[in-house]
C-alpha cells in the first residue's frame, strides 16, 4: 500500500508544472534565487550535519570558535568515508584552475588552504551535500562560504565575487555557491579553498587529486598529527562563553602575505595553547577481540547501527547485544563494535 501512495506521489510531483518549476529554481547550475533558498533554511538542529559530532556547535559569524576535541579511541588517525550512497557525489569547488599556492607553511605564516587561480565570474561549486555555516564577508578572506557537510567535514570557499547562498541553507554536492574574485586581501582573482576536520584544517591535497579533478579515496585518512590543535582561536576570546558572539573584530592581515588568509590573521594567541584533544579509551564494550571468529568495527564518521548491521549483514538487535548498547547508545569516532 506504501508504495501505491508513494508511486501516486511520484506521479503527481512528475505532473505538477509548479513543482517543476521549483525544481528548475533548484537547479544548481542556474542562478540563485531568494525564495528557493528561504525554503531550503534548516530550522531544526536535526538538520545541522554533524551536530553532535561538533558539540552541538553551529555559528555563523567565526570559521573557527574553538578548538573541538576529537575523541581518537586507541587509533592514531581517524577514517571518514567522504560520500555515501544517499548523498550526492562529490564535485570540484571549480572548473579550469592553476594552483599558485599550495597549503602549508610558506613565507608569512601558514598557509591553511590551497590558492586556485581563476577567470573572475568562474562559478564555485560545493564539494558535497551539506548546509551551509557561513555566508559573508570575513576579514582577509573576503566574501566567503562555508559549507559543514555530512561527512563531518567542512569546506571553506574564500575571496569570492558574489554569494549565492545564505546561512542555514542546505546544499549540493555541485550546488553553485558563488563566484571568483578577488575579494578580501588577495593579490588577484583566486579561490582560496579550505578542508577542515572539527574546525581544524588540513592539506586539501589528501582528499582532492587536483590533477585529476577527483577524489583520491573515498575514505579519507587524517592522522592526529595532521590536524593542527594548537592554531590560537579565530574568534576572541569572549566569544568561547556561551554569551551570544559579539561582532567580529577585523583582524590585522600579515604585511608579507599577498595571498591570505594565513593562520597570522588569527586571534592573538596567548601563553596558554589550546588543550590538545585528550586521548579517550575506547569505551567499553563486551567485544573480545581475541575471540577467533569475532569481527570488529570501529566506528568512523557517519556510521550508524543500521549502517553497521547493514554492512555486515547483521542487524541492529544482534549488535545491540553483542556490544551491551541500546538503541540510544551514541557511537563515538575510533569506537570499535563488535558485529559478530
Ligand atoms: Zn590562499
Amino acid at each position: 500500500m506504501k508504495k501505491i501512495i508513494n508511486l501516486i506521489l511520484f506521479i503527481a510531483i512528475l505532473s505538477t508544472p509548479w513543482l517543476h518549476a521549483q525544481d528548475d529554481v533548484l537547479n544548481p547550475y542556474e542562478g540563485h534565487s531568494a525564495s528557493a533558498a528561504s525554503e531550503n533554511l534548516i530550522t531544526e538542529s536535526y538538520q545541522i550535519p554533524s551536530y553532535n559530532l561538533y558539540l552541538q556547535d553551529w555559528n555563523n559569524e567565526y570559521l573557527k570558535i574553538k578548538s573541538l576535541g576529537i575523541s581518537f579511541g586507541n587509533n592514531d588517525d581517524i577514517k571518514i568515508i567522504l560520500v555515501e550512497s544517499h548523498n550526492n557525489a562529490f564535485a570540484m569547488p571549480c572548473d579550469m584552475y592553476k594552483i599558485t599556492s599550495k597549503y602549508g607553511n610558506r613565507k608569512g605564516g601558514m598557509h591553511t588552504g590551497i590558492d586556485l587561480a581563476l577567470t573572475k565570474g568562474a562559478p564555485i561549486r560545493c564539494c558535497f551535500d551539506g548546509v551551509v555555516r557561513m555566508a559573508k564577508e570575513y576579514s582577509s578572506y573576503g566574501k566567503t562560504v562555508v559549507v559543514r557537510h555530512y561527512n563531518g567535514l567542512e569546506t571553506v570557499y574564500a575571496h569570492l565575487d558574489s554569494i549565492y547562498v545564505q546561512p542555514n541553507e542546505m546544499v549540493r554536492a555541485g550546488q553553485q555557491v558563488g563566484t571568483a574574485g578577488s575579494s578580501g586581501r588577495a593579490s588577484g582573482v583566486h579561490l582560496h579553498f579550505e578542508t577542515r576536520f572539527l574546525y581544524e584544517h588540513f592539506d586539501p591535497e589528501k582528499m582532492i587529486d587536483f590533477g585529476s579533478g577527483d577524489l583520491i579515496s573515498n575514505i579519507l585518512t587524517i592522522a592526529k598529527s595532521e590536524l593542527d590543535f594548537d592554531t590560537a582561536p579565530e574568534a576572541p576570546a569572549a566569544a568561547q562563553t556561551s554569551a551570544p558572539a559579539p561582532t567580529p573584530t577585523p583582524t590585522p592581515a600579515p604585511a608579507t602575505a599577498n595571498n591570505a588568509p594565513t593562520t597570522a590573521n588569527n586571534a592573538p594567541a596567548t601563553t596558554n595553547p589550546t588543550p590538545k584533544p585528550t586521548s579517550q579509551p575506547a569505551p567499553n564494550n563486551t567485544a573480545n577481540n581475541n575471540n577467533s571468529g569475532s569481527v570488529i568495527h570501529t566506528v568512523v564518521s557517519g556510521d550508524t547501527l543500521y549502517a553497521i548491521a547493514r554492512k555486515y549483514g547483521t542487524t541492529v538487535d544482534k549488535l545491540l547485544k553483542l556490544n551491551n548498547l541500546t538503541e540510544n547508545s551514541k557511537l563515538q569516532l575510533g569506537q570499535k563494535i563488535r558485529v559478530k
